[in-house]
């Protein structure tokens, strides 16, 4: 597949009066986009950025983030987006690890930046956006790079390093290559009926992220307009509305976003959506939510992504044809993708039997930057070991069950929390829940229910959980505890923080004791 910048120069040249990015209201055409996008690539080479040199942003969703990572890739550059919520301590590592030459900021972030800086090795020059106007080809006395410049990628030469949130640890940067970032996104552009011209993508949740990131690079490579949303944090309202306001065709949210969304479609109607893809990954989406995002979305393909930065957000999908006959499952493989499913020593286990899925491919990253410990140990035995633990069926469709980390064993038996909660996202006084392990002396672990209930003034208690699991679930599976909760612990782009979740519950059961 053709490079990023090089899809986003045919689309100038084919469809230049076309909208490439849409924000807070502003349109910016093809010609345009592409013509900053060259400028900034020049402006990059003149402040001595070279090929495989890094370029960080610390940046909420806003064009110069689509602009910064085009023209770094432009010219060889590596881009490393770092989410604007971590802590300074947080960002201090990843820019060591890095080392980039540029960091890009925002009025927002600045201090965040700053403080990360006096904690870290290395200091890059800094780019504040709200004060250089980098959505004005004056801004660029040096004028554009010209076409003799234009960096020609190899499939394998690095693209972007996105950090995985470190729930388990250190941050590890995975490295993206300019093959992985254009095979996925043409595949999301295809999946998402994205032609030049055509097509509307929001990108609401933070762009840093892998899933985010991938969409806004599905609308790059496909032609067709990213809306991007200012980061304000998710709000059902507002989101409802300018998908009407601005004709969505396609949206890529976490299925906790969904189910915001559904509930507003039901409080105001959907009439005025032009949504025809509704793309969930990320977590675990119950079957209650897959109805109910069928229900309230008609005339919607709802299709499903599962995968993780690593494998450059996206492996495995399940496409609409689909999506009734198996639902719950994440689907298939895409054809570029070998997955294994195997147990401990590697052997593949049997249909419908649970094991760690591993995968080979185009998608999957290149290495962990700077740490071949990290990378040596993710892809033993040539796969790449996602962590993640799944079945698949007789006809090849996959089932996530857990991730390895969040697997509970209790007395010996192995409970996967996601079983639980989908059965329990039924019962009647449950609006949400999560499962998390917490010691027990007698079991090793044990399964505890963290509900948000339907009414705060008259919550589940365990009695009720556990009679409504009473036979529908093995009962080594029942939680033995009850939390009930206001709110999850949430990451970045809206997934439940488990490993903040299961701490909680353990130092509360600590302080009772
Ligand atoms: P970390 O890996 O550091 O905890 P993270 O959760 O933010 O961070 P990501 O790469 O964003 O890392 O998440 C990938 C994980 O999300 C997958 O390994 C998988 O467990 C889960 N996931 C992604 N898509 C789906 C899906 N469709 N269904 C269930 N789980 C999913």
């Amino acid at each position: 597949a053709p490079s990023v910048p090089a899809r986003i120069e045919g689309h100038a040249h084919e469809a230049p009066q076309a909208t490439a990015v849409s924000f807070n209201g502003h349109d910016m055409n093809w010609e345009t986009f592409a013509e900053l996008v060259r400028y900034c690539a020049k402006n990059l080479k003149e402040r001595g950025i070279e090929q495989g040199d890094r370029v960080a942003l610390l940046l909420t969703n806003r064009p110069e983030f689509l602009i910064v990572t085009s023209a770094a890739a432009a010219i060889g550059a590596i881009s490393v987006p770092i989410n604007f919520r971590l802590a300074a301590g947080e960002v201090a590592y990843i820019l060591n690890n890095v080392t980039p030459k540029l960091l890009y900021v925002e009025q927002q972030t600045a201090e965040l930046a700053e403080a990360a800086a006096t904690n870290a090795a290395t200091q890059p020059e800094v780019i504040d956006c709200d004060t250089a106007d980098l959505l004005e080809a004056t801004s660029y006395p040096a004028g554009k790079l010209d076409d003799a410049e234009l960096f020609i990628p190899e499939a394998g030469d690095d693209f972007a390093i996105i950090h995985t949130s470190g729930t388990t640890g250190n941050p590890k940067g995975a490295v993206i290559s300019h093959g992985s970032i254009s095979m996925c996104a043409s595949k999301v552009a295809s999946r998402w009926g994205l032609r030049r011209g055509e097509g509307v993508v929001m990108l609401a949740p933070p762009l840093f992220h892998i899933g985010t990131f991938l969409a806004s690079h599905g609308a790059l490579v496909g032609g067709s307009t990213s809306l991007v949303v200012p980061s304000t944090g998710f709000d059902p309202v507002q989101t409802l509305e300018t998908m009407k306001r601005f004709a969505v065709t396609a949206a890529f949210m976490v299925p906790q976003q969904w189910q915001m969304l559904c509930a507003e479609i039901e409080r105001v109607g959907g009439e005025g959506l032009a949504l025809t893809h509704a793309n969930w990954g990320g977590a675990p989406a119950s079957e209650k939510l897959l109805e109910r995002m069928k229900a309230n979305l008609p005339g919607t393909e709802v299709k499903a992504s599962f995968g993780q930065t690593e494998t450059t957000g996206y492996g495995v999908g399940l496409e609409f044809a689909d999506s009734l006959r198996k639902i719950g499952s994440v689907g298939k493989p895409e054809n570029d993708m070998s997955v294994r499913v195997v147990d401990p020593d590697m052997n593949d286990v049997a249909v419908g039997e649970v094991g760690e899925i591993v995968y080979r491919g185009v998608g999957v990253m290149s290495r962990y930057w700077n740490n071949e410990e990290a990378t040596n140990e993710a892809f033993r035995g040539g796969w790449f070991h996602s962590g993640d633990l799944v079945k698949r069926d007789d006809e090849g469709f996959i089932y996530v069950v857990d991730r390895l980390k969040d697997m509970i064993i209790s007395g010996g038996e192995n409970i996967y929390c996601a079983e639980i909660e989908n059965v329990l996202a039924w019962h009647p006084d449950v609006a949400d829940v999560s499962i998390v392990g917490r010691p027990d002396e007698k079991w090793g672990e044990v399964p505890v229910a963290c509900i948000i209930p339907k009414d705060p003034n008259n919550p589940p208690d365990l009695a009720s959980v556990r009679e409504y699991l009473a036979d529908r679930l093995a009962s080594y599976k029942h939680p033995k505890d009850v939390r009930i909760i206001e709110a999850f612990p949430r990451s970045g782009i809206g997934k439940i923080q488990k490993n903040v979740l299961r701490q909680s519950v353990q130092s509360a059961e600590a302080l009772a004791d």
